[in-house]
């Protein structure tokens, strides 16, 4: 019988909650996980734009990451991790206690970029999820009271667009016809990494909402309840949504090789990497969670005294965004196609993955 190791799961990210999920009883029994993350629940993301239009409560997209990982049998810490030592296999936690690992997991997401502010209240980031939901909240309580709403949405990638997707089917749903939702994007296409056909179909689904959308510029400072474009024009906002990408966290900012380590006993993984080979990898949710199907696989070899394998990087992957009151957009490779039938999809793989951790 194999001697009993540590492994150290830091973050409850989509990357380790697929590890988490794919991991026996037997393999629970046999060695100690540790889990360990500041927050007792994952906030799913592919189900914010509804939680946003007010479809969804967001019990819907909460999954009990520390409770269904307990139930496996998986050790929870509510902590975070501050630093670790690979010559000592030492991993230190904001609390100031430390644990000893065999092997090393950090899932502990990207770090965002900031824009400074001058309406640090009104300035809403996407990213933490645990930092957004109570400023959400929050929103809730000043747009049941505002007559005419104005958002500002900062960012061009398939958040952003989902983000002001959602904001203006609220709006239509409020009946505030004077309402207004501008989205103000850095480069001259938006979704930079799809085919120029696709980003133009996503630009007129935006525009039919109504969406005010101004590309080529990059935003560097907010004002006080304003930001001032390039061509010196002036946006007034009640609230300004920011769904920038994120950077590397400083806990993962050494690239990770091909198995998905940064060194020999420790793996990286989800939006807070980079890997050597692939650095234009897209972050996201999808990508991650494929990083965790694959990483159980190499947790396990080396528990097994066996060598890792190398992460395949998929070539495609299916991307659906809501694109208004019902309907969403299917993006594969070059093509895409919008329509009720891709948002009855997604809300079916959706629901399916959040309900895939409930405790049984
Ligand atoms: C509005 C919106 C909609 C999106 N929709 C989609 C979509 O439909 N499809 C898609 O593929 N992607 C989508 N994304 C992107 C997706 O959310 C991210 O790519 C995905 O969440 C990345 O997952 P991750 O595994 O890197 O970890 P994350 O989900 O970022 O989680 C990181 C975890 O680490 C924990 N943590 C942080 N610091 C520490 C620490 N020091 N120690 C321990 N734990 C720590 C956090 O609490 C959290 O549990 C969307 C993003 C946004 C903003």
């Amino acid at each position: 019988m194999s001697e009993k190791k540590t492994v150290i799961l830091a973050g409850s990210g989509h990357a380790h909650l697929e590890v988490i999920k794919a991991l026996t009883r037997e393999e629970i029994a046999a060695h100690r996980f540790l889990l360990v993350s500041p927050f007792r629940d994952t906030y799913y993301s592919g189900l914010v734009p509804s939680f946003m239009m007010g479809d969804i409560e967001v019990a819907r997209l909460t999954i009990r990451s520390a409770d269904f990982s307990r139930a496996k049998g998986i050790e929870f810490l509510q902590d975070s991790v501050v630093d670790f030592s690979e010559t000592e296999n030492v991993v230190s936690f904001a609390s100031g206690v430390s644990e000893k690992f065999d092997l090393l997991s950090l899932n502990v997401g990207g770090s965002p970029l900031t824009i400074p502010s001058e309406s640090p209240s009104e300035t809403i980031y996407l990213r933490p999820f645990d930092s957004f939901l109570p400023r959400w909240n929050e929103l809730q309580r000043v747009w049941s009271s505002s007559v005419h709403s104005r958002f500002v949405v900062v960012g061009g990638g398939a958040a952003a667009v989902e983000v002001a997707t959602a904001l203006a089917v609220r709006l239509l749903r409020t009946q505030d016809s004077a309402g207004e939702v501008h989205l103000v994007a850095k480069g001259p296409k938006l979704c930079e990494s799809y085919s120029d056909a696709t980003s133009e179909a996503i630009l007129r689904s935006l525009l039919s909402l109504k969406v005010h959308v101004h590309l080529n510029n990059d935003v560097q400072a907010i004002g006080h309840g304003r930001i001032e474009l390039q061509n010196g024009k002036e946006l007034d906002f009640e609230a300004i949504f920011l769904a920038i990408p994120t950077k590397p966290s400083s806990l993962t900012s050494r690239k990770i090789d091909s198995t998905l380590r940064i060194s020999l006993r420790v793996f990286a993984v989800g939006d807070g990497t980079t890997m050597q080979d692939e650095p234009s990898l897209p972050r996201s949710g999808v990508i991650a969670v494929r990083e965790g199907q694959h990483l159980v696989k190499n947790l396990r070899s080396l528990l097994r005294g066996e060598p890792p394998s190398d992460f395949i990087v998929p070539s495609n992957q299916l991307n659906i965004l809501i694109s208004g009151e019902r309907s969403a957009r299917a993006v594969w490779g070059a093509f895409s196609v919008e329509g009720r039938l891709p948002f009855r999809i997604k809300r079916w793989i959706d629901q399916r993955y959040v309900n895939s951790f409930v405790i049984s």
